[in-house]
């Protein structure tokens, strides 16, 4: 057989959580459970960040943020704005489509939100920014896939589950009845003033979390559907599935403690993303299947950075050494960082074993959390040896830093329809 076909697919906001599988209440994920029997699943995959920039380079790069310069908003606090756009890639960090190009792959990216290709420019042979619901993306993506005859690696970026959320009409009360509140598909009760004591807010949250899950099951639902095409073409035996998120998304689970401990320079405090680095911003689903990858869950904790040495010895390439370690490897526990925020001071964490350490030097802030069952925080640990057995893990400042992306008009105005700058 010759080189597989690789398709990458990351779901924007995707909470680990959600996957009904691994016990989300509502069936929001049948088709992914489904998949999980014949797939390499992780049950603890964390992302490098918590804002997609900075995600999506580690992703096609194997490195994290602080090495790879795509991404970061230079200077502190932390405020991505027209004034302080991201950073783009520097040429000489190799990317999976450049290695897999080499190798004579044809490379797509195809992609639902702005900044998912903003630190990536012209680093695919075809790229394409469609803001669009995720049927229409993976229809762009099939007719370029059908119109390759070698091997190709293709990655697709779908935004369903940011805000505004996009779910279809005829699926809105898909979990129950859903009212149509101000601000359902954004974001409502963000302030540092909010009544988050009012019954408003009750139903508000209900709302908002209830059509979140529906447009998590409206994605699988075309995952399904890119599953059955790569059947239908008789592709699917010789291409490598990865499916995965950028980052996952708060909902007012940490507000408090953000309010007491933490500032953001746009007084949000526990919604979203890219404002800190909790379990709920960070930990992903991460499945990967496709010939010659065994059926297996992985529950040790690992990284983002973690699919792009996988993808490559999936497709029998080698690769420069970065931060990742092949999920065809052996299974091995150490340490999983994440950095590189878009709003605030920064903050840096390390995840081994049940502990996490989160630093924001910034905001005073230096914790050590138990992890649960269900990989959240259960707890601070008071132990100073603990602390700096962590802390030794924490990232470096940055040895990389990109050139910032300017600020055309276009590119505001797509960030501005994302909800990250005003
Ligand atoms: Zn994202």
């Amino acid at each position: 057989m010759g080189s597989p076909n690789v398709v990458l697919v990351t779901v924007d906001c995707l909470r680990r959580d959600r996957i009904s599988a691994y016990g989300h209440e509502r069936r929001t994920t049948p088709f992914i459970d489904s998949l999980l029997d014949r797939a390499l699943h992780c049950t603890s995959a964390h992302s490098v960040s918590s804002w997609t920039c900075p995600a999506v380079v580690s992703l096609q790069s194997g490195l994290y943020p602080h090495r790879h310069g795509g991404g970061l908003v230079p200077g502190e606090p932390k405020n991505l704005s027209k004034h302080n756009l991201p950073t783009t890639t520097p040429s000489d960090i190799p990317l999976l489509s450049d290695l897999l190009g080499a190798r004579g792959y044809a490379t797509a990216a195809v992609g639902a939100i702005w900044n998912a290709h903003l630190s990536l420019p012209g680093r695919f042979g075809h790229m394409v920014m469609l803001e669009k619901s995720a049927p229409k993306v993976l229809r762009r993506a099939e007719r370029w896939m059908r119109a390759q005859d070698g091997p190709f690696f293709l990655w697709l970026h779908l935004g369903d589950a940011h805000e505004p959320l996009n779910v279809p009409r005829r699926m809105w009360n898909a979990f129950g009845d859903v009212p149509r509140l101000p601000n359902v598909r954004r974001w409502d009760f963000t302030k540092s003033g909010a009544d988050v004591e009012s019954e408003a807010f009750a139903r508000y949250r209900d709302a908002r979390v209830r059509l979140y899950d529906v447009a998590i099951r409206a994605v699988d639902a075309t995952i399904a559907d890119l599953w059955s095409a790569l059947e239908s073409a008789g592709l699917r035996e010789r291409t490598v599935l990865v499916l995965t998120s950028d980052h996952g998304e708060e909902f007012w689970e940490h507000r408090e403690e953000e309010l007491r401990d933490f500032t953001d320079p746009r007084d949000v405090y526990g919604v979203g993303h890219g404002h800190n680095l909790f379990q709920v911003h960070t930990l992903v689903p991460l499945i990967v299947c496709g010939p010659g990858i065994p059926a297996r869950e992985i529950r040790n904790n690992v990284s983002l950075v973690d699919v792009f040495p996988t993808v490559l010895e999936a497709a029998g390439m080698d690769g420069p050494e970065g931060d990742g370690r092949s999920l065809l490897g052996r299974e091995e526990e150490r340490p999983v960082l994440s950095e590189g925020i878009a709003y605030g001071f920064e903050k840096r964490s390390v995840v081994l074993g049940d502990r996490k350490l989160l630093s924001s030097p910034g905001d005073g802030y230096e914790r050590v959390f138990g992890l649960g069952p269900d990989r959240q925080e259960v707890g601070v640990i008071e132990d100073p040896a603990e602390t700096e057995r962590l802390r030794r893990h924490l990232p470096g400042e940055s040895s990389v830093v990109g050139e910032q992306v300017e600020a055309t008009e276009e590119i505001l105005e797509h960030l501005r329809g994302l909800g990250y700058i005003e």
